[in-house]
């Protein structure tokens, strides 16, 4: 069995099967209604004002074709305000409430590298408060009788 995640149906997996499916009008517009739901909503708002307006809609204010259909169903206003129908307004809303994950973010946590070498340096250096005798005695300085007199005799 295929199953198509767009229009979440499934049938019989064979080539012919797929490619009827794929030519299918629902199965375009399910597509195209998927990748257009990460869109950016401006653009999808833009998209529908640039389609002719549908006649149907704007004598019945009805039009099954919905969102799908390839006419607009934006109405102007009498100061020429755009009107969205109610599909395009509950979409939009839909839209808002589901909170998707922005690349912008995505990017910003893939730059820790640079954050990673900042906080290495740090490492070599006391933080505020401490003692060098808080340190193990290998890594204490030699204790100030260590008989510098003889210092001269080195080397
Ligand atoms: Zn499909
Ligand atoms: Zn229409």
């Amino acid at each position: 069995m295929y199953y198509c995640d767009f229009c979440q149906c499934s049938f019989p997996d064979n080539i012919n099967n797929r490619k009827k499916h794929n030519r299918g009008l629902t199965h375009i517009q399910n597509k195209k209604n998927h990748y257009d739901w990460y869109r950016d909503p401006q653009l999808v708002i833009q998209e529908h004002l640039q389609k002719p307006p549908c006649r149907r809609f704007r004598q019945t204010r009805a039009c099954d074709f919905g969102l799908n259909c390839i006419y607009s169903h934006v109405l102007f206003g009498p100061q020429g305000e755009p009107i969205y129908p109610p599909e395009l307004t509950e979409w939009l809303h839909a839209r808002s409430m589901a909170n998707l994950p922005k690349p912008s973010s995505q990017k910003k946590r893939k730059k820790q590298p640079h954050n990673k070498q900042a906080g290495r340096s740090k490492v070599y250096q006391l933080p505020p408060g401490w003692q060098s005798s808080d340190l193990p005695p290998s890594l204490q300085p030699p204790p100030i009788d260590i008989g510098w007199d003889h210092a001269g005799g080195w080397g």
